[in-house]
C-alpha cells in the first residue's frame, strides 16, 4: 500500500523496518531477495535502499527498489545523498524516483569521496543533509522523508549542542522522522532522545541496529562509523575463539538485549540494517515479544 513515512509513523504505535545496500551482481540480487522474502515474514512497514558512496549506485539503488517493488506492495524509501551530485542531478533523480512509485526519501548528505579527509561542496550542489530536505520538501512535497541522526554524536560535528542544532535544522525543514546511526550502548540513545525532546525535536527518534556475528565486523563498523561497542560484548565475542557459531549467537543475543531495552523504553519504531541477510535479523526478531503493530 502506498504511504508516506509521516503516515506510516502516525499510524502505528511501533514501525518496523529494514534497509539494504544495491548488489554488484545478479547473483547478488537473487541473494537479497532470498533473504527479503524471509524478513518479509515479520512484516515491516516498509524498506529502504542506500546510495553508494559518492553517488556512484543511483542506477542500482532505484534498480534494487524496483525488485523490492515487484516483490512486495509495502513502502519504500530510496537513500540519496549530496555527493557527486548538481542540484538538477539531484532532482532528476528525485523525479524517477517518484515516476517509479517510490514514496520517501532518506535524505543524507553523504561522506567525502574515497582518499578525501574533508567534505568539499562541489560547485552547483548542496553542502548540508538539511539542504537536500529543503529541495525535497519545495520539489517533491509528497515525499516522506527521514534524515540521519547521532547518538554518539557525528564525527565531523563541533560538539553535541551544534549536532543536535544542524539536526532540529533538517526536521524544521521538513524530515518526517529521524534514524539514528547504529549504536551499541542504549544509554547513548536514551541521551540522545532526551536531548532532542529537550530542543524541541518533535518527530521519532528512530534507533539503527545492526546485529554484529563476527569478530571482523566489530572491527569495521568501529573504523567506519566509530560506534563504541560495549567492552563485556567485546569480551564475549573474544572468549569465542574462531568459534564462528557461537560468535554468531553472542552478536544475536546481544541485538536481542538491546532491542529489547530500546522497546521497553518505549521506541516508536526499529529500523534493522540488515545488510542483505536475513538470519541474524530473523533469529533477534523470532526471539523478541514486539510490540502491537
Ligand atoms: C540513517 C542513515 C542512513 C545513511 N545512508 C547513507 C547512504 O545511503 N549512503 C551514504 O553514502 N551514506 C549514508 N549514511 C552515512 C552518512 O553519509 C554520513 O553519516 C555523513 O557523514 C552525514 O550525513 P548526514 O546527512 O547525517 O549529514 P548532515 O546532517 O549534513 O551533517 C553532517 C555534519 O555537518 C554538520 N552540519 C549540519 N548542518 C550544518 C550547517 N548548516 N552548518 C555547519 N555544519 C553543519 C553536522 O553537525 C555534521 O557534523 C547514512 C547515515 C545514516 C544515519
Amino acid at each position: 500500500m502506498r504511504m508516506n513515512l509521516a503516515e506510516i509513523y502516525k499510524s502505528n504505535p511501533f514501525v518496523l523496518s529494514f534497509e539494504l545496500f544495491p548488489p554488484k551482481s545478479d547473483k547478488g540480487m537473487d541473494h537479497l531477495i532470498e533473504n527479503l522474502r524471509r524478513l518479509l515474514e515479520f512484516h515491516p512497514h516498509f524498506v529502504t535502499c542506500t546510495y553508494g558512496a559518492g553517488g556512484s549506485t543511483r542506477e542500482k539503488t532505484l534498480d534494487t527498489l524496483a525488485h523490492v517493488q515487484a516483490l512486495t506492495d509495502i513502502p519504500v524509501a530510496s537513500h540519496v545523498t549530496c555527493v557527486g551530485a548538481t542540484v538538477e542531478d539531484l532532482k532528476a533523480y528525485l523525479a524517477k524516483a517518484a515516476e517509479q512509485g517510490i514514496e520517501n526519501i532518506v535524505a543524507i548528505r553523504g561522506d567525502p569521496p574515497e582518499g578525501e579527509e574533508e567534505f568539499r561542496t562541489m560547485k552547483g550542489a548542496l553542502s548540508f543533509g538539511r539542504d537536500l530536505v529543503e529541495l525535497i520538501r519545495r520539489e517533491y512535497p509528497e515525499f516522506g522523508i527521514a534524515v540521519g541522526g547521532y547518538p554518539e554524536t557525528h564525527p565531523e560535528a563541533g560538539s553535541p549542542e551544534t549536532d543536535l542544532r544542524y539536526l532540529k535544522e533538517k526536521v524544521d525543514c521538513g524530515a518526517d522522522v529521524v534514524i539514528t546511526q547504529l549504536f551499541y550502548n542504549n544509554d547513548d540513545f536514551l541521551r540522545f532522545r532526551d536531548c532532542c525532546t529537550s530542543k524541541g525535536i518533535c518527530v521519532p527518534i528512530i534507533p539503527g541496529l545492526l546485529p554484529v556475528t563476527n569478530f571482523n565486523q566489530v572491527k569495521r563498523i568501529a573504523s567506519l562509523c566509530g560506534a563504541t561497542l560495549p567492552e563485556d560484548f567485546l569480551n564475549a565475542l573474544e572468549n569465542c575463539g574462531d568459534d564462528t557459531a557461537a560468535q554468531f549467537a553472542v552478536g544475536v543475543e546481544q541485538a536481542t538485549r538491546q532491542a529489547g531495552g530500546l522497546i521497553a523504553h518505549g521506541v516508536a519504531g526499529i529500523h534493522f540494517y540488515v545488510l542483505n541477510k536475513s538470519h541474524a535479523t530473523s533469529e533477534v526478531l523470532g526471539a523478541l515479544e514486539l510490540p502491537p503493530k
